[in-house]
């Protein structure tokens, strides 16, 4: 999105209805485009992974059009997180979303209304004849009320460690190489998917398997852990900041890079960053150096989840030709 920064995620379920999870623009072309990709669809929510501008920014409009549009909103959800600045892109949501009469939720992965065994992650959105849900596996409600009083002394907006993690699974497909599954982490911290991953033992249908997977935190060094290597499967996805060194971190396009042979099959970068070529050099010859500079919203890119088959990317907008100006990800078709 417009500082190359954020992930702007629409989720089409089978169903033909949809949600979003983070938004992070306020340039109305995407806004047009995530628009005329819905059509008259239910939108069965909207969700914040967490507070910062780059998950955030624009949501407030993004409420505002859809209500203007007469098209219904069924819930606006976020994590259980009340103590913010008024001028913080998530405060101008709720402002929105109470305004135009959308439910708000302020969630976590634990509920206190349920005796401990039936506790159970509660559910983002599900299909009422029970074919596909999507979950909420982390944080707990008691990890950001900490993480909140801790940013509210600091003066800062509550961060990475309130981040969801989401998990979307097709009910009955087996969880083998995480067929019908995708991970969205957003800026996720260690801390934040170890409490993900217990919940994923605790109850199996959950497991983190995936076979789409959006590196946390786009491909910091500090907020993918080795140890998720073991889920990933599929399609991996960056979404990072124009020229920055560390989003994604070299070490880590490296490492999952490696796995492509075996176990990842494809990584996408929607990135103009320099990381690629810095990470794989002559092995990425530099195609056209004009193109890496700050830009406009690149355009989306539609990638399918079956329900049993591995994901893959089914199109690009216009201008998804110029996202990959070096093409680490080789193996991806050129306007990958
Ligand atoms: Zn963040
Ligand atoms: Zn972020």
């Amino acid at each position: 999105v417009e500082e190359g920064l954020g992930n702007a995620c629409l989720i089409q379920f089978p169903d033909d209805s949809c949600g979003f999870v983070d938004w992070g623009t306020q340039k109305t072309e995407p806004l047009e485009r995530a628009i005329e990709l819905i059509g008259r669809s239910r939108i069965r929510f909207i969700a914040a992974s967490h507070a910062h501008s780059d998950h955030t920014l624009g949501i407030a409009q993004l409420l505002r059009e859809c209500h203007r549009r007469k098209l219904r909103i069924e819930k606006f959800v976020y994590p259980a997180s009340t103590l913010n600045k008024q001028t913080a892109d998530l405060t101008a949501a709720r402002i929105a979303a109470h305004e135009c009469n959308i439910g708000m939720y302020a969630v976590g992965e634990d509920s206190f209304t349920a005796p401990p065994g039936l506790r159970r992650p509660p559910w983002l959105a599900f299909d009422e004849k029970l074919s596909w849900e999507i979950r909420i596996l982390s944080p707990s409600i008691l990890h950001v009320a900490d993480a909140e009083v801790d940013s509210l002394l600091r003066q800062k907006v509550a961060g990475n460690e309130t981040s969801f993690v989401f998990v979307f699974r097709f009910i009955g497909a087996s969880a083998e190489r995480g067929m019908g599954r995708f991970l969205l982490p957003g800026d996720s911290t260690p801390a934040t998917l170890r409490y993900a991953q217990k919940t994923a033992e605790k109850f199996s249908e959950l497991a983190l398997d995936n076979q789409l997977f959006l590196v946390p935190h786009h491909g910091s060094k500090y907020n993918c852990p080795t140890w998720i290597d073991q889920y990933i499967h599929g399609a991996v996805i960056f979404s990072t900041p124009t020229d920055s060194r560390h989003h994604p971190s070299a070490k880590i396009l490296k490492r999952l890079s490696k796995m492509k042979s075996n176990q990842c099959e494809t990584i996408f970068c929607t990135s103009y960053a320099h990381t690629c070529y810095q990470s794989f050099g002559s092995k990425a010859p530099l195609q056209d150096n004009a193109i890496v500079q700050p830009g406009p919203c690149f355009g989306d890119i539609r990638m399918i989840v079956p329900q049993r088959l591995p994901a893959y990317r089914a199109a690009s907008s216009h201008n998804g030709s110029l996202r990959r100006p070096y093409g680490h990800c080789s193996n991806a078709p050129k306007d990958g």
